[in-house]
């Protein structure tokens, strides 16, 4: 199992999509995604390039570009969030592509401290956390990368957060919903992609032919990270 993390931000605020809407939490953004989404708002964590290691009191201070990353532990990282201060109970872990990392330790470690934990994930790799955590899948299908999404990850999902914009995205989701792997169980949300008012209007109108819920970047929204 291992234990070595890249992380290429980590801060406090507020969570802003999802069924931990409005929840205090620490957000840890681990680096590196091959799933290549063209709309993605962190296309900065794709690459893993090692002139970009820095220390991390460096990247945590934001005064290095936006590609740097440093490296710890689950140990390290919980000593960080005390001597960063944070008082959220809410971790959650995105990137990049998170689910690329073995994350059993990590997430055993802070659910073992107390805290709640989340995985934010585009179902492209085998999830490989602890059994309490709180499994986002928001799947990215037909991407450039070329990724499939996993039956594991359909099985695992807490709640399947399907990025919209277009009719043909509605149908993508329901090709995963009757696939025989997906959790029943799974909270359904629609999340219009950048804000973008025909995919909002499309989420909205079908959230409600569908009782799914609606997922908004109420973030953006507010303006804060
Ligand atoms: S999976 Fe996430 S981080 Fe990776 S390209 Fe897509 S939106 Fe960006």
């Amino acid at each position: 199992m291992s234990n070595s993390l890249k992380i290429n931000e980590m801060f406090e605020t507020i969570q802003g999509e999802g069924s931990f809407t409005g929840v205090p939490a620490i957000f840890i953004r681990l680096q590196g995604c091959p799933v290549g989404c063209p709309w993605c708002d962190t296309k900065h964590t794709w690459e893993v390039d090692p002139e970009r290691e820095h220390a991390a009191q460096q990247v945590l201070s934001k005064s290095e570009p936006d590609d740097s990353w440093f490296s710890d532990n689950a140990e390290g990282l919980l000593q960080l969030f005390v001597s960063q201060g944070y008082k959220a109970r809410h971790v959650v872990i995105t990137g990049g592509e998170p689910a690329m990392y073995d994350l059993r330790l990590l997430t055993s470690v802070l659910i073992d401290a107390g805290y709640s934990v989340q995985i934010e994930t585009s179902g492209t790799f085998e999830i490989l956390v602890h059994d309490k955590t709180w499994v986002t899948l928001s799947p990215k299908v037909n991407m450039q990368g070329g990724y499939e999404i996993l039956d594991q990850a359909l099985a695992r999902a807490d709640e399947i957060k399907h990025p919209v914009a277009m009719a043909k995205h509605i149908d993508e989701l329901d090709t995963l919903l009757a696939r025989e792997a997906t959790n029943p169980g799974a909270q359904v949300f629609l999340q219009p992609i950048s804000q973008q008012k025909r995919a909002t209007d499309l989420a909205v109108a079908t959230c409600i032919e569908r009782n799914w819920r609606l997922s908004l970047q109420t973030h953006k929204y507010i303006g804060i990270e």
